[in-house]
């Protein structure tokens, strides 16, 4: 997190002048004016943004919007962009990636979560957050976004939670009077778990230039690209943003690349595929965790956080596919690679990510 940037997007407004700050700096350490602040007001922070929840929505019976206040100092969002939120989860610091599902320019944002099958973040929010509590809310990142000069024609794909960041954009062309040769196609399990429906059928309704399609598992399978393609029949001349499952996800790429289309292809992930070079990564490895006088040997293939899990260990991460940076620690000796972008590193001391990065020989972390 940090430490130097003024950020107290609630603070009384003597505190968000340069003086204030400089007043405040001089008397005490900036914690330690965290600290006071968070005594009068939980949302009020010198060193990190601190949103409010402002309401809480249930979508479908996995599904649910929180609406925050992310305070004055919100540099603001472009439709489509993610934001790491971070909860407190019996005690520990929880920091996961959410897409933005409002659209750009409101006052508030909105991020909507999906409950994950013993998931630490998404079971506490559905189950703690309540109007009133505070979170904390990085800056808004990524390139998944819809492009300054908009495309002629725009097909905004996605499945299951997938759904929140085509939203955003979608939010945003209907508030700028864009809708012209849109076609929105969602997947869902069922009718009852698609996400926004009621939202989506009103702007339908509302606007010709948008084309909608919601198709349900339940009603005929997986929607294959077959189907889409008798759906949308020019799909792969659309510009497409496509977010959804990962095999879904797979389904589309394969066909857009076999159309010779895979450059009108934009992605979004929730999780990272694998793609662990095959035969590379020694069989038997042992991590030793510096710090912790650890060690665990470790049989089962994956990249370091996946290993640490499994042997129990409870490291911080965040996005798990090597974009938000929170399980980067110190690699003080052997040799690992990451996955993502195929360096290897071996150099003493070196920076790493855990959830991107598999170990080439016995390694040694500063954990
Ligand atoms: C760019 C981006 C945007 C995203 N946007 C959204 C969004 O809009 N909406 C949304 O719902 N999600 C979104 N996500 C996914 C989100 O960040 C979380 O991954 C998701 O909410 C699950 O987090 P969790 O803490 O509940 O689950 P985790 O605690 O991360 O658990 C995930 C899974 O791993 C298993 N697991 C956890 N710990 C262990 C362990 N020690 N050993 C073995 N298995 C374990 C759990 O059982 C669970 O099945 C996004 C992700 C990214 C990267």
């Amino acid at each position: 997190m940090s430490t130097a940037r003024w950020r107290a997007p609630g603070a009384p407004a003597w505190l968000r002048t340069s003086l204030g700050s400089t007043v405040a700096r001089r008397l005490f350490l900036d914690r330690a004016v965290d600290f006071w602040l968070g005594e009068v007001d939980p949302a009020w922070s010198l060193t990190e943004r601190r949103a409010r929840v402002v309401s809480v929505t249930r979508e479908t019976r996995d599904a649910t919007t929180f609406t925050l206040d992310p305070g004055a100092r919100w540099p603001g969002n472009r439709a489509g962009q993610y934001a790491t939120v971070d909860v407190e989860v019996d005690g520990a610091r929880v920091r996961r990636c959410y897409s933005l599902a409002s659209g750009p320019g409101e006052r508030t944002v909105a991020i909507t979560v999906k409950r994950v099958a013993g998931g630490r973040a998404s079971n506490f929010m559905h189950d703690h957050l309540r109007p009133g509590a505070v979170v904390g809310l990085g800056d808004p990142r990524g390139d998944f976004v819809l492009p300054a000069a908009l495309p002629a024609r725009i097909l905004l794909l996605s499945g299951g939670s997938g759904i929140t960041p085509v939203m955003s954009m979608l939010r945003d062309l209907a508030a700028r009077d864009a809708l012209r040769d849109v076609a929105f196609v969602h997947c869902a399990r069922t009718r009852d778990d698609v996400i926004f429906r009621a939202e989506l059928e009103a702007l339908a309704a509302r606007h010709e230039g948008l084309t909608l399609t919601l198709s349900h598992d339940d009603e005929g399978g997986p929607l294959d690209a077959a189907r889409l393609t008798a759906l949308v029949p020019d799909a792969f001349e659309h510009d497409t943003f496509l977010c959804g499952p990962e095999g879904m996800m797979a389904t589309f790429e394969a066909a857009w690349t076999r159309a010779g289309a895979s450059r009108r292809l934009r992605r979004e992930r929730f999780g990272a595929p694998r793609a662990v070079p095959a035969g590379v990564a020694p069989t038997t490895v042992t991590l030793r965790l510096s710090r912790s006088d650890r060690s665990h040997v470790t049989d089962a293939p994956g990249t370091l956080l996946e290993q640490l899990e499994r042997a129990g260990e409870r490291p911080a991460f965040g996005c798990r596919m090597g974009i938000c940076n929170t399980c980067r620690c110190t690699r003080r000796a052997g040799a690992v690679v990451d996955t993502v972008t195929g360096v290897v590193s071996r150099e003493p001391d070196e920076e790493i990510r855990l959830c991107t990065s598999v170990a080439l020989t016995d390694v040694d972390l500063a954990l």
